[in-house]
C-alpha cells in the first residue's frame, strides 16, 4: 500500500535514476546518473527512498524497501534501510524522493500501536508478536474515519504557523488543528468549513498577500528528526519556558526524594532485571499528565509484547478509562532491523511534541535508550566512521543531548496563551550494571534526574529498587519555589535531612558489618533504626498493592510528617535487642498503614498505634 500523499510522486522520471551499488547488512550505497538533458537527481540528506529488489518476494509482489538517506558523496549516496536487505543485489533500482523521514500528525494517533516508522501494528500483530512482511507500509492513521471538524476561526482572520483553526474530539481529548508548524510568513484564512471529513480532505484553505494558497488538512507531515518545538519558537511562534513544576508520579522516592519536572528529563539507568520496565510502566499509569508516549524497544521482544498487551487492559485510574485511550505505543524488538529501532526514539519525540503544541502534558518513556543506541552504533559502524568511546560514534554525547532537548515547556502564543509540557525518561541498560559505559554517561551529562537502580536493592526486593544513595535530582532545587508554595515551607530542606539520615544509616551499617551490633553505640544504632525504618516505609512501596502503589502528595506529605515525629523522639528501649523490637513494630504498624485508604478509619487505627507509641516514648 502506498502512502497516500506520496502516490502522486511516483510518475516522476527522476525518482528512478539510482541503482544500488553496494549492499552490506542494513546499508546501501546508491549512486545516480545523469538523464538525456544531463540533469542528476538531487540526492537529499535525511531523505527516503525505496529500493525495488529485482528479486521478487515469495508471492511475486513488486516489494518497495524503505530506507534513508543518511550520507552523500558526489552521486552516490549511503542509506539505512528500515527492512530486512536479504535479496537485495547490485544494480536493483531505487526511487528517489526529497521527503524527509516523517510521521503523520493528526486526529486518530492516540490508541494507536506503531513500529517505528509509525506502521500500524493491527491486533494480530499485537497478538502475536509477529510483525509486518518485509516492505509493507500502512497509513497511520485510518484514512476513512470522518472527524467532525469545527473551526475556531473564521475567514478573514490572520494567522501564522501554529496557529489552532480549528478542533476535533479526539477520546477525551480536543484535538487541535494547527496552521503547519514550517509554514512562514502571515496568512490569512481564506475559507473554513465545519464538517465531518477525512484527515486527507481539505478543511481550510489559506492565502498570503502574494496571493500563495495552502491548503489545510486535518493531517500533516513532519520530519521526524526535526524538532517541533524549535521550529516555532525559530519563527517567534512560542517560547520554551524553565520546567515550574514537579510532574506528580505518585511513587513516594521520586516524587519526595527525586522529583522530575514537567517538561523535564529524566533517566532510569539499571541492569538488566533490576526493575526498569516495571519502574517505567507505573510512572506511565499514575504520572498527572494528558497524554502518554511509550517507544519500546524491548531487550526481548516478549517484553514488547507484554507492555502492547497489559496496557490497553489496565484501567487509567485517573479518569476511569483505559490507560490506552490516552497512550501511543511505538514498539521496535531487538529482533527487528536496527534502523527502524534507531529511527523510533525520534517518531516518539515527535508524536509527543505534537500534542504539546497543543497544550497538552506529555510523558515519553523510552525503554531502553540503549537499544537505541546500539543501533546507532551498528549503523555508524558500517558507514566507517571514525569511532568514539566503546564503539560507539563520536557524535553520541550529541544525539543524546539533542533528542532529550526535545522535551521542555511550550508556551505558544495565538488567540490565547497555550502551555503544553513534554516530559522525557529513558532508561539506560548498561551491560552488567556498569554506570561508567558511553551511554550512562552520556545521559547522566544531560538529564536533570538519575533513578539510579540498584541490584542489591532488587536483590533484596526492595522495590522500587531506586539507590537514594546514588540517584539525584537538579529539581528539587530547581522547583524549590513551588515546593515552598505548594507542599510546606521548608521542604526541600527536610528532605535533604532524611537523605542524609539515610547516607548516615549505611555508614553505621557498613561499620556494624565489621565491628558487629556491640561495636557501635547505642545512639548509632538508633540511627541506623531510624534509617531503615525511612527506607522499609518510605522508599519502598508495594506495586502489587491496590492502595500502596500510588500514593498522592497530600499523603506522601502526611507520611512524610508523621514519620518525622516518629524521628523526633528519643526511644525507651534500653538494649539493642529492645530497641530493634521497637522499630520492628513501628515498620510493621506504618506499612499497614500504607496498605490502608486514605482517609479512612483502619488508616487512622495505625496512626493512633504510631502516636501513642510517641507518647509513651
Ligand atoms: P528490567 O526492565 O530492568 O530488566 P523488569 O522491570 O522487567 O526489569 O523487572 C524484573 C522483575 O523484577 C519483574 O518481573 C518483577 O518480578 C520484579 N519487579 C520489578 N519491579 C518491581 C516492583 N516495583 N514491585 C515488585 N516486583 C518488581
Ligand atoms: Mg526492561
Amino acid at each position: 500500500m502506498v502512502d497516500l500523499f506520496s502516490s502522486e510522486l511516483q510518475s516522476d522520471q527522476h525518482r528512478w535514476q539510482a541503482r544500488v551499488l553496494a549492499v552490506q547488512d542494513g546499508l546501501i550505497t546508491l549512486e545516480t546518473w545523469a538523464d538525456e538533458t544531463g540533469i542528476s537527481p538531487a540526492l537529499t540528506k535525511n531523505a527516503v527512498v525505496h529500493v525495488l529488489p529485482s528479486r521478487r518476494g515469495p508471492d511475486e509482489r513488486q516489494e518497495r524497501l524503505k530506507a534513508e538517506i543518511l550520507r552523500i558523496r558526489g552521486n552516490r549516496a549511503d542509506a539505512q534501510v528500515f527492512e530486512s536487505t536479504h535479496g537485495v543485489g547490485v544494480g536493483d533500482w531505487v526511487e528517489l524522493s526529497d521527503e524527509l523521514l516523517s510521521v503523520a500528525l493528526g486526529p486518530g494517533l492516540l490508541g494507536s500501536v506503531y513500529d517505528g516508522l509509525q506502521n500500524p501494528l493491527n491486533d494480530l500483530a499485537v497478538q502475536y508478536g509477529t510483525f509486518l512482511p518485509r516492505g509493507v507500509e500502512l497509513p497511520a492513521l485510518d484514512l476513512q474515519r470522518l472527524w467532525l471538524f469545527k473551526p475556531v476561526l473564521k475567514s478573514g482572520s490572520r494567522v501564522k504557523a501554529g496557529h489552532v483553526l480549528g478542533t476535533v474530539t479526539e477520546g477525551r481529548f480536543e484535538h487541535r488543528i494547527m496552521v503547519p508548524f514550517d509554514l512562514s510568513g502571515d496568512w490569512e484564512v481564506d475559507w473554513i468549513r465545519e464538517g465531518s471529513y477525512r484527515v486527507s480532505e481539505v478543511v481550510a484553505q489559506l492565502q498570503n498577500q502574494a496571493g500563495q494558497q495552502h491548503a489545510i488538512h486535518m493531517q500533516q507531515q513532519w520530519p521526524i528528526r526535526r524538532s517541533i518545538s524549535h521550529t516555532l519558537v525559530a519563527q517567534s511562534q512560542a517560547q520554551r519556558l524553565y520546567p515550574q513544576q514537579p510532574l506528580v508520579t505518585t511513587l513516594r522516592l521520586i516524587d519526595t526524594f527525586f522529583p522530575i519536572a514537567k517538561g523535564g528529563t529524566g533517566c532510569i539507568p539499571g541492569p538488566f532485571g533490576a526493575g526498569k520496565t516495571v519502574l517505567q510502566g507505573l510512572i506511565a499509569r499514575y504520572s498527572d499528565v494528558d497524554i502518554v508516549i511509550i517507544v519500546a524497544c524491548g531487550e526481548r521482544a516478549g517484553e514488547v509484547v507484554e507492555t502492547i498487551q497489559e496496557f490497553p487492559s489496565m484501567p487509567d485510574a485517573r479518569t476511569g478509562g483505559t490507560l490506552m485511550d490516552r497512550t501511543i505505543i511505538i514498539c521496535n524488538t531487538s529482533s527487528m532491523p536496527v534502523a527502524a529501532r534507531e529511527a523510533s526514539i525520534y517518531t516518539g519525540v515527535t508524536l509527543a511534541e505534537y500534542y504539546q503544541a497543543m497544550g497538552f502534558d506529555v510523558l515519553l518513556i523510552a525503554d531502553s535508550t540503549s537499544r537505541w543506541a546500539q543501533a546507532m552504533r551498528e549503523t555508524s559502524g558500517r558507514l566507517e566512521e571514525i569511532p568514539g568511546e566503546e564503539a560507539f560514534p563520536a557524535y553520541l554525547d550529541s544525539a543524546i543531548k539533542a533528542v532529550y532537548e526535545r522535551a521542555g515547556v511550550l508556551q505558544r502564543q495565538d488567540q490565547q496563551e497555550t502551555t503544553g509540557t513534554f516530559t522525557m525518561i529513558g532508561t539506560v541498560s548498561p551491560a552488567g550494571g556498569n554506570f561508567e559505559e558511553p551511554v550512562t554517561q552520556s545521559t547522566l551529562a544531560t538529564v536533570k534526574t538519575f533513578l539510579g537502580l540498584s541490584t542489591e536493592r532488587a536483590y533484596r526486593r526492595f522495590y522500587p529498587a531506586i539507590d537514594p544513595l546514588l540517584s539525584w535530582s537538579r529539581y528539587l532545587h530547581q522547583l524549590q519555589p513551588w515546593f515552598d508554595q505548594h507542599r510546606e515551607a521548608g521542604w526541600v530542606e527536610r528532605v535533604k535531612a532524611m537523605l542524609s539520615l539515610l547516607a548516615e544509616g549505611e555508614d553505621i551499617e557498613r561499620m556494624m558489618t565489621v565491628t558487629g551490633e556491640e561495636g557501635v553505640s547505642r545512639e548509632n544504632f538508633i540511627r541506623f533504626l531510624q534509617a531503615k525504618l525511612v527506607d522499609s516505609v518510605y522508599l519502598q512501596q508495594d506495586a502489587f498493592d491496590a492502595v500502596d502503589v500510588s500514593t498522592p502528595m497530600p499523603r506522601q506529605q502526611a507520611l512524610l510528617g508523621l514519620l518525622e515525629t516518629v524521628l523526633a523522639q528519643q526511644p525507651t528501649g534500653l538494649d539493642k535487642a529492645q530497641l530493634r523490637d521497637d522499630f520492628t513494630q513501628l515498620v510493621a504498624w506504618f506499612k499497614n498503614l500504607n496498605y490502608s485508604s486514605w482517609p479512612g478509619p483502619e488508616y487512622d487505627q495505625f496512626e493512633n498505634k504510631i502516636l501513642s507509641w510517641i507518647s509513651k516514648a
